[in-house]
């Protein structure tokens, strides 16, 4: 596939290419330019050259046109789910979940269309004021390989709406699907240049749009530590971020937790995706007095997952997304079993036979009874590893889940409602689930605190995100 700037479907200035590889199979599926310096400024050009016409149409014709994407996205939602399956690796059930979230977004942020404007401000002693809201220009997206097309909707639906033009960098190992998504766009009546996709390496095409000067805002997610450094470049430029990153959520079971409720919602929270979720169960803490029962249901659940290629048929977790994050996993794991830093219940290893080999595949692993100085604590395992600890009460339990950097998601599972609220008012995250974990919606804000980010997607308030708020006064 090739990259698509101002409309047309273009290859690298370079001239090279990168292989895109089936995660479960090893096979080559497709190859994309690879992207440079003069790549992103081209797209640069090309939305700039967009944005005086895409954002002196009205909000309604901008909503016609994300709603006929949205029902094509519908219509092809089969085609899509394997085409994402294939370069991500997730079961298919998932990939079409997925694209559904696609389209759902589009649509909620069609529904808003006519909901940004300015107000009417009396003043006091003398006069009026009045508040404009336009939109900024020039957007850059920045995604990942987890769940590229429903974080490609969350940047690029509030951001198109509102009248901006777009840059979208997808990550390296999942651009097709975006590819594909953005080519619907197209064919949806979105115009030439509005919304562009470059691909290629993050260094070199993500670093050149941060640093553009005619890009005005970033829209970044990814890894706490990439985050850092787009913050950087984009202060030198003054520009507007948004930072999702990476999280290390906690679950909290409480002894009056419904435990067969919990155990699904920490099958679900930790093994989604493969444990690639932001927001996947990364620490669970149990009070001691059903501690045992607890981890006996969980191992069982566990053992029940069914491991393979996500476009085979009952396969309840596909393989790891890339060599990188499969070889971090392994080297996770053989590091607790060496230094003891815990017990191993259930997992643990590549799983043997079948086709496994030739995919990057790490069985559901159940770890108890972790150290406090484990990796598995202190850093975000972005895979299918869930470490449990014992905790005697809930202060235990708030004090050892807030012990991160992070603080994005955290959840907490019981039927008494002092210990709810007191979970909701102490645990540093940006989004508290009650007796479940993972569920998000587009019309629910979503983001983290502290080395988890800034700024919020989703919801009404996303649009403020993209447009820029002018006041005038007038003396009467
Ligand atoms: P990375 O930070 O490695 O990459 C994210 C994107 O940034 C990719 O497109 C990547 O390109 C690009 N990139 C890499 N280096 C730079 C750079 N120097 N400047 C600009 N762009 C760059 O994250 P992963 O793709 O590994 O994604 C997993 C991470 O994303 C996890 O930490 C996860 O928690 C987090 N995440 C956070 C979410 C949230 O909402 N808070 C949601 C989903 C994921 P390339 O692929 O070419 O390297």
């Amino acid at each position: 596939m090739k990259m698509q700037i101002g409309g047309k479907a273009v290859e690298a200035c370079s001239h090279e290419f990168s292989d895109i590889i089936n995660p479960a199979t090893g096979e080559l599926i497709d190859r994309v330019p690879r992207g440079t310096e003069e790549d992103a400024e081209m797209a640069v050009e090309a939305a700039w050259s967009a944005f005086s016409d895409w954002a002196s149409t009205s909000p309604q014709q901008r909503a016609g046109i994300l709603y006929r994407a949205a029902g094509i996205v519908r219509e092809r939602k089969d085609e899509l789910a394997v085409l994402l399956t294939r370069e991500q690796g997730k079961p298919l059930t998932e990939a079409k979940n997925e694209i559904e979230g696609f389209a759902n977004v589009l649509e909620y942020y069609c529904g808003l269309a006519s909901s940004f404007h300015g107000g009417f401000i009396p003043i006091h002693q003398s006069g009026y004021a009045f508040t404009v809201k336009k939109p900024l220009g020039v957007c850059s997206a920045i995604i990942p390989w987890n769940m590229p097309a429903l974080i490609m909707a969350w940047k690029i639906s509030p951001a198109l709406i509102t009248g901006n033009t777009l840059v979208l960098k997808p990550a390296s190992s999942t651009p097709l699907t975006n590819l594909t998504l953005s080519s619907i766009l197209s064919e949806a009546g979105l115009p030439a240049g509005v919304l562009n996709i470059v691909t290629g390496p993050g260094e070199v095409v993500g670093e050149s749009l941060i640093k553009n000067r005619k890009v005005k805002r970033i829209s970044f997610t990814g890894e706490t530590g990439t985050g850092k450094r787009v913050a950087e470049l984009a202060a030198s430029g003054m520009k507007k971020v948004t930072l999702e990153l990476g999280g290390s959520d906690p679950m909290l079971v409480c002894d009056d937790a419904n435990l067969e409720a919990a155990v699904a919602g920490a099958l679900r929270g930790r093994f989604y995706n493969c444990g690639q979720t932001c927001t996947a169960v990364k620490r669970l803490f149990v009070f001691e007095s059903v501690a045992d029962e607890f981890i006996k249901k969980l191992e069982a659940g566990i053992r029940n997952l069914r491991v393979g290629n996500g476009l085979h048929e009952n396969v309840d977790m596909g393989p790891l997304n890339n060599r990188r994050q499969w070889e971090y996993i392994k080297e996770l794991v053989a590091e607790v079993e060496e230094k003891e830093e815990g017990r191993i219940v259930t997992g643990g290893r590549v799983p043997e036979g079948g086709d496994y080999s030739k995919g990057y595949f790490f069985g559901p692993t159940l770890v108890v009874d972790v150290s406090e100085e484990s990796r598995l604590l202190n850093e975000e395992v972005f895979g299918p590893v869930l470490p449990v600890v014992r905790v005697k009460d809930l202060d235990e339990a708030i004090e050892k889940a807030n012990n991160t950097c992070y603080g994005l998601g955290a959840s907490i599972w019981t039927k008494n409602i002092d210990r709810a609220r007191i979970g909701c008012e102490r645990l540093n995250a940006g989004i508290i689930w009650l007796n479940q974990h993972l569920k998000v919606a587009p019309e629910v804000p979503f983001g983290g605190t502290r080395d988890s980010g800034i700024g919020k997607e989703n919801g009404p308030d996303a649009l403020s995100e993209y447009l820029e708020l002018k006041t005038v006064m007038l003396k009467t």
